[in-house]
């Protein structure tokens, strides 16, 4: 089963939406963890960095506090021995000095000021007084002392000393007449050692500044030496922290305007605070380094469904390609690219269900002698021809609201709805069906064609499309048998349908049991009203049905074998009342209507003489009626048996003469004695002027070729006048008699036949 377009899409929007929709899925679950884990990170670092910072803030806050109180010990030890006026160490300042110094194993420097001189004594380590130029040194570097209590200074450096120094000052109230101040100089290098907790943090930076918002000094950092007395810390920030002791602080550095998280603790003992901070743009960094990893596996799976995405797409597409060729292959004839057969009537049939209330029309056409083409320019020309063919009708059919198709062979089809066919083979349109056969050139020979078609619509002669379609194929039949380019699908002519089946199968029980019979109508002499001949005519009483005229029930016989046992019946029955009658000592010559297929049977003529032998009936007694149009489908076969029957000794007449467009050159050459003109000509001849020329005309011609002439369907005196005036020898209708019964005929035109006369 080839797939429908429907089903096709069907399949193409499943894969394509279930392939979409898991690749679309996987990519948002892989964006989701990854932003997961990134942020998840991002927010890990933030926050342990802020909690670091202020833990390590407040761990060297209380390391470098432990270490002042070192030296805070000492410089109380001093000025308690020096303040004390019961002390043994009175007057004997550097003694003090020299004691506590023994005991204190932080401070690098010990001194105190010369109340009268404001002289600095200043004592190192070995207890020894430094000499007086590095005190006056530091006596520069010092303050003057307009002290509270214990106070940290700016830093100070000492002649040929790298270090630099934190200077821990405490005042000595004036009962001790000789010092006034005390302090210990403490080497920043030693405060650091001990605020080693800083390593653990990267890129961090550490600060030390006194409550006042002296910078003292900042390690760390973007310079690598550090800096030493900075400018003052804000004072709202050193206010803040005052209050609250430790915490954290975000903002921007005032040093180096870089943005940082801050930790920072303030001392409870001594007046100074710490700072530890990490610039955001070293956790940023850190921040990329740790989401580097689930950005490489995002960017690879990424990477990864694209691809597959991308293969996915090709391999729907490949699949898109394979179906939509399948599909059109299964639908479509190879050489012309139409529809073919199959997928015209399931097209026909879902436009028939999808619109029962419209009417459409199916139309199939076929080539005439498309096979003696083939055989004389071979077979490719006439692919060629066939696909030119294809593809006029596609060019002169409105598209949308047609379809078209390659049944078979030399067959075409198309489906319009009723008002478009018409339009389309309107002989006047100049793109329509009638434009279809000018001359083509294939393989430089022109080529002049001809085609039939058959026309069936919806819903009269079918509801589906295989009962169009076989209407439309009798129909086309029609056409041809015609000689006409286009048949309308006539119920009456249609031998096949279900109801025509079924009566022939009665007219052949019929013509077995012997229930057809023949009347005889009379043709009559015009000059003297003499029965010069009859016409036999066949009779059928069906035995429900009743009278079935002879066209509704020849046409069953004459499409098949049939015709031989029915004209066989039809001579028998008119040579054995011809004997009758010859016997009884009248002559009446019976004419016998012969079909076209009797005249291209090889054995028909031998059958006849048979025939007039058994019955033993002169043949002058007999004539045989053979119509124009049945002469002009198969001219050749049709004289060869015309003369044939002549030489036996029958006569001859052409029926129906002036419907059949038989070129008088070629009916010269017939060897026949009467010509039949049609009843359409005699109707209103006394009226019809363009009628009255064509009869008078053709008696005139009939009477050049030696034919004598018999009127038809002559039912009215005048016409009978006319033609006796013309010089027509012979009338038949039924102004004169109906086709009657041998008994009534006897009785009305033999036994002292009664002359009429037209005038009579
Ligand atoms: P046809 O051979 O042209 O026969 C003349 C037809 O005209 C007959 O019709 C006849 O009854 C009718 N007719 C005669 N005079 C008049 C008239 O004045 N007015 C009118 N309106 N009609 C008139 P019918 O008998 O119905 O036969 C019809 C056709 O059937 C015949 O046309 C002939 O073609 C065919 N047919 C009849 N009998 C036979 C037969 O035995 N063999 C064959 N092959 N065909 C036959
Ligand atoms: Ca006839
Ligand atoms: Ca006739």
């Amino acid at each position: 089963m080839p797939m429908s377009s429907r089903q096709l899409q069907d399949v193409n929007r499943v894969v394509k939406w279930n392939a979409l929709s898991y690749l679309g899925l996987s990519a948002l679950i892989l964006l989701t963890i990854t932003l997961f884990f990134v942020l998840r990170d991002r927010w890990q670092i933030w926050a342990s960095t802020t909690r670091d910072v202020h833990y390590s803030a407040l761990a060297t806050q209380s390391t470098v506090s432990e270490l002042l109180a070192q030296s805070s010990l000492s410089l109380s030890g001093i000025r308690a021995d020096l303040e004390d006026p019961e002390s043994p160490f009175n007057n004997e300042s550097l003694r003090v000095t020299r004691d506590a110094m023994r005991f204190d194993p932080m401070s690098d420097f010990l001194g105190f000021r010369d109340r009268e001189s404001q002289r600095y004594f200043v004592m190192d380590r070995h207890g020894h007084l430094v000499n007086s130029a590095i005190g006056r040194d530091v006596a520069g570097k010092l303050p003057s002392p307009t002290l509270q209590g214990l106070d940290i200074y700016p830093l100070i450096q000492i002649p040929d000393d790298e270090d630099w120094y934190l200077p821990l000052v405490m005042p000595v109230n004036d009962s001790h007449r000789e010092v006034d101040m005390v302090f210990a100089l403490i080497a920043v290098r030693r405060l650091i050692q001990g605020a080693s907790t800083l390593k653990t943090l990267e890129d961090s930076f550490l600060a030390l500044a006194t409550t006042r918002g002296q910078r003292l000094f900042r390690i760390g950092g973007p310079n690598p030496n550090g800096e030493v007395n900075g400018p003052p810390v804000r004072a709202d920030l050193v206010a803040q922290w005052l209050k609250t002791r430790d915490g954290n602080y975000r903002g921007v550095s005032q040093l180096d305007n870089r943005s940082v998280i801050l930790g920072y603790s303030v001392s409870d003992s001594y007046p100074f605070l710490v700072i530890v901070g990490v610039p955001l743009s070293s956790l940023y960094v850190r921040w990329a380094r740790q989401s580097l990893a689930p950005a490489i596996v995002l960017l690879l799976s990424g990477t990864l469904l694209m691809l597959l995405g991308r293969r996915l797409r090709d391999t729907v597409k490949n699949l898109q390609w394979m179906l939509e060729t399948q599909r059109h292959a299964s639908s479509h004839d190879k050489l012309t690219g139409l529809l073919n057969r199959d997928a015209f009537i399931s097209e026909v049939n879902q436009w028939v269900q999808a619109h029962p209330d419209e009417r459409g029309c199916v139309m199939l056409f076929n080539l005439n002698r498309f096979k003696s083409i083939n055989d004389t320019l071979g077979q490719d020309a006439g692919d060629l021809l066939l696909v030119e063919i294809g593809r006029r009708l596609k060019a002169s059919l409105p598209g949308e609201q047609s379809l078209l198709a390659r049944l078979g062979a030399d067959e075409y089809a198309v489906f319009a709805t009723e008002e478009t066919a018409q339009t389309w083979l309107d002989p006047a349109h100049p793109t329509g069906f009638s434009s279809l056969s000018d001359a083509l050139h294939i393989q430089g020979t022109e080529l002049e064609f001809s085609a039939s078609l058959g026309l069936a619509c919806f819903p009269d002669d079918g509801r589906t499309s295989d009962e169009l379609l076989r209407c439309a194929d009798v129909a086309m039949r029609q056409a041809k048998s015609d000689l006409q380019p286009i048949g309308r699908y006539l119920a009456a002519r249609d031998h096949f349908s279900p109801d025509r089946l079924e009566l022939r199968s009665q007219f052949v029980k019929a013509l077995r049991d012997g229930a057809l019979n023949l009347v005889y109508q009379p043709k009559v002499g015009l000059a003297d009203g003499r029965l010069m001949g009859v016409e036999t005519l066949a009779r059928w009483r069906h035995p429900v049905r009743g009278p079935i005229a002879p066209l509704t029930f020849i046409p069953l016989a004459e499409n098949s074998e049939l015709i031989h046992a029915f004209t066989h019946f039809a001579l028998q029955t008119a040579l054995r009342q011809a004997k009758r009658w010859h016997e009884a000592g009248q002559e009446v010559p019976v004419a016998v209507n012969l079909s076209v297929n009797n005249l291209i049977d090889q054995g028909f003529v031998e059958r006849l003489q048979l025939l007039l032998a058994v019955e033993q009936v002169p043949p002058r007694l007999l004539e045989l009626e053979v119509t124009e149009s049945a002469v002009m489908r198969h001219p050749e076969q049709v004289l060869k048996s015309l003369r044939a029957i002549r030489a036996l000794g029958v006569k001859l007449s052409i029926d129906d003469f002036g419907t059949g467009y038989a070129s008088l050159a070629y009916l010269k050459q017939l060897p026949v004695q009467t010509l039949k003109i049609d009843k359409t000509f005699i109707d209103n001849l006394e009226s019809d002027e363009a009628n009255q020329r064509i009869v008078q005309s053709a008696i005139r011609l009939a009477h050049e070729f030696g034919m004598s002439v018999v009127a038809e369907g002559v039912e009215q005196a005048v016409a009978a006048d006319l033609l006796r005036d013309y010089g027509c020898e012979m009338a038949q209708g039924y102004y004169y008699a109906p086709p009657l019964s041998p008994d009534e005929l006897e009785r009305r035109w033999l036994s002292g036949p009664t002359p009429k006369s037209s005038s009579a």
